[in-house]
């Protein structure tokens, strides 16, 4: 089994860094189950050998069955019904290795 790439890892020398900047994507078109994708991005600059890359930190899908999130590979998906919403408080748990 060929491990995940870790977003946090720098692709040239494996150093973790922590993103100097991070931002949404969202993207334009819902998905096959009508839900819109919002992609977390970072910005990188490894501390060791001073590579910068950007790569996708995390995806959430957003639709009316629910709340999905993919997070390094692993995938969390909240069953929750639009009108047991109180407010627009969506609660995301990430388990970090
Ligand atoms: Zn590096």
């Amino acid at each position: 089994m060929p491990r995940r790439r870790d977003p946090y890892a720098c692709p040239v020398c494996g150093t973790r860094a922590e993103p100097k900047r991070t931002w949404q994507l969202v993207s334009p078109f819902p998905d096959a189950q009508g839900r819109v994708t919002v992609t977390v991005m970072g910005s990188f600059e490894c501390p060791n050998c001073g590579h910068k890359w950007r790569t996708a930190i995390s995806k959430i899908k957003v639709g009316a069955s629910g709340v999905e999130v993919e997070s390094g590979g692993r995938r969390v998906t909240r069953q929750e019904r639009p009108e047991e919403r109180r407010g627009e408080v969506i609660e995301i748990d990430i388990d970090e290795e």
